[in-house]
């Protein structure tokens, strides 16, 4: 059964028969601007009705033959399943479209059931095969829906006709829509609202000041502008963890979810959820490539001018906010300001990137001791002084130094003339916890040329003390086929995703259309390449190809011919065919062997 929505306006449409089966059918009909002639010997009262205000004509007689092609459509709904018969066959005889009411045997189609609110119609059909199944869902989603849909599609069409006006490329166009949809619709309790006038010439003002804007470097999306709420707004400084996107806390996550803004270290780019809504204003604040870092000072004043116009802030660093991370001094400015602020604690780099690698950061009996330390101290000594004469003589000790590539000669100079033995074990973690992380064992005296020998480059910390003896035995991550690959693929694909991630691929699932924060994550660090399957997918990712996670290497994994020829078609060069029933574990291994 293939589902349409006719245009009966001015159209001519017979229905036989007048009783109380017909007089739905009848006034569904004219509602709809049809132009109905109803043929029955007898009519109840309101197909009379009906007939005396001239919205239908109506021949009291017996009917004889006359499902003739003037018809667009025919129903017959006669309470003699004979005569009912008869017009279908007349009907098909003459190529009209014909619906028997409540024979759905010998109809050539099918009337939805259908909930409407103005506009806005749902139509529910099961085929024909169980109409009484759909009559009760009608009835549940009748109690759902609120008259406020009808409203609502009023306001969504004369948005539609004001953003025509604009004329903007169709990408951006989905984007405002995103905007308009998310600020008003309510998918959990299946509620919606009108926007304000406000909310919505902002919406489309955005855009037209993004279309004009010349040359803006930051933020990525010019997002909302909803409008300020009174009173002050809300900073919630956020850990979004060492970089596996996984290991943001729930807390987290759920501030995320509720931001107006949010404003983002390079450190915790990854970490921001790919299908945050497109309204989320994003303000990326870290050291970019080529670029210098946003000084401290205009950082806290963006938290506090955001928080100042209303909106509920997200602070996202990396690991946790106040390890190292400067979280302190934010919020102090935010006390300060009297803006309402929150810590949201987050799995700092220092013990989950020793996790991924195999070392423990404590152990019984042989490490009862954990120091974090910024290794900077080591060089710098203007602050207060570490006491590395007493981390030397620690022997049931780790000692885990943050910032740690530059600083390690000076670290280890220190610690051995404090008296460390030089063959204690050491380690570097580069990127701990995610697909570009890179582990070096070493003891103190070696480490500093195993890691230039090896090439570590920042974010990376290190590791001295005796639990890194565990390496050989508890590196459970860099031994899953999947590690170091980090893949995209489109929420149209969920359990690919979650199967390749627990192989141990850094996955990016895309949302569709593709969100501002998803871009970002995408570019946080290199992709290996993406697993699609379909066409459409393809076409989605083709567009996206421009952002700087993509490398010239990047390979994509074609499920079935279609994605393939696609990809082929859309000049993709690293392209590899897969059935698309293929096994899973032949699925990761084709990946692991990168082809
Ligand atoms: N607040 C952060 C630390 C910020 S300081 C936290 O709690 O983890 C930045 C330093 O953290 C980097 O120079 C590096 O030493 C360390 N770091 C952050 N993420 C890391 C990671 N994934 N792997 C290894 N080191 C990391």
């Amino acid at each position: 059964m293939y589902p349409v929505s006719l245009d009966v306006r001015g159209r001519s449409c017979l229905v036989v028969g007048g009783g109380a089966v017909a007089v739905r059918k009848i006034q569904g009909l004219v509602e709809e601007g049809a132009r109905v002639t109803v043929v029955a010997p007898v009519v109840v009262e309101p197909v009379a009705m009906m007939a005396e205000n001239g919205e239908i004509e109506l021949e009291r007689r017996v009917y004889e033959g006359d499902a003739s092609g003037k018809w667009a459509l025919i129903i017959a709904a006669t309470d003699d399943r004979e005569v009912n018969r008869q017009v279908f066959e007349d009907a098909e005889e003459r190529g009209v479209w014909c619906n028997v009411a409540d024979d759905p045997e010998i109809c050539s189609f099918h009337l939805p059931a259908r909930v409407r609110r103005g506009a806005f119609q749902i139509a529910l059909s099961s085929s024909g095969d169980a109409p009484f199944a759909v009559a009760r869902l009608r009835r549940l989603l009748e109690r759902r829906f609120g008259p406020e849909w009808a409203e609502w599609l009023d306001a969504a069409a004369r948005f539609r006709i004001s953003m025509r006006s604009l004329n903007l490329a169709p990408s951006q166009q989905s984007e405002v829509y995103d905007q308009f949809f998310e600020a008003t619709v309510d998918g959990e309790r299946l509620t919606a609202r009108v926007p304000t006038e406000t909310e919505e010439k902002g919406w489309l003002q955005a855009r037209v000041d993004h279309r004009s804007a010349t040359a803006r470097p930051a933020p990525v999306s010019v997002g909302s502008c909803r409008e300020a709420r009174s009173g002050p707004g809300f900073v919630a400084l956020v850990g979004g963890g060492p970089g596996c996107p996984g290991l943001l806390t729930v807390r987290g996550l759920r501030r995320l979810a509720e931001a107006d803004a949010v404003v983002f270290d390079r450190l915790a780019a990854g970490a921001l959820p790919t299908d945050l809504a497109a309204r989320v204003e994003l303000h990326p604040v870290g050291k970019v490539a080529g670029n210098h870092p946003i000084p401290q000072s205009e950082i806290n004043a963006l938290l506090v001018r955001l928080a100042r116009e209303g909106k509920r802030v997200v602070r996202l660093k990396g690991g946790d906010p106040y390890v190292f991370g400067r979280g302190g001094e934010e919020a102090e400015v935010l006390a300060e300001e009297g803006i309402p602020f929150e810590v949201v604690p987050g799995v700092t780099s220092g013990v989950a990137a020793l996790a991924w690698a195999g070392i423990p950061a404590t152990h019984r009996r042989e490490s009862v001791q954990l120091t974090l330390l910024t290794a900077h101290e080591a060089i710098k000594g203007d602050g207060p002084q570490v006491r590395w004469d007493l981390l030397a003589k620690d022997q049931h000790a780790t000692l885990v130094g943050y910032m740690g590539v530059t600083a390690l000669p000076s670290v280890v100079e220190r610690l051995i003339e404090a008296g460390m033995p030089p063959d204690t074990p050491a380690a570097m973690v580069q990127q701990g916890t995610t697909a570009a992380q890179r582990t070096v064992v070493s003891t103190l005296s070696h480490l500093t040329n195993a890691i230039a020998e090896a090439g570590l480059e920042p974010p990376a910390l290190f590791a001295i003390g005796p639990t890194i003896g565990h390496v050989n035995n508890l590196d459970w991550f860099s031994s899953m086929p999947l590690a170091g690959k980090r893949l995209v693929t489109t929420a149209a694909n969920p359990q690919i995703a979650a199967f390749l991630e627990d192989h141990g691929a850094e996955m990016v699932v895309l949302p569709m259309p593709v969100t501002p924060a998803a871009r970002v994550v995408m570019s946080a660090l290199p992709l290996s390449g993406c697993v699609v399957r379909s066409r459409a997918e393809v076409d989605w990712l083709d567009d996206e190809m421009n952002n700087p996670g993509w490398t010239p290497t990047s390979i994509a994994w074609c499920l079935g011919p279609e994605a393939a020829a696609r990809a082929r078609q859309r000049g993709w060069v690293h392209v590899v065919d897969l059935e698309d029933g293929i096994d899973c574990d032949d699925l990761v291994s084709r990946i692991a062997e990168g082809g």
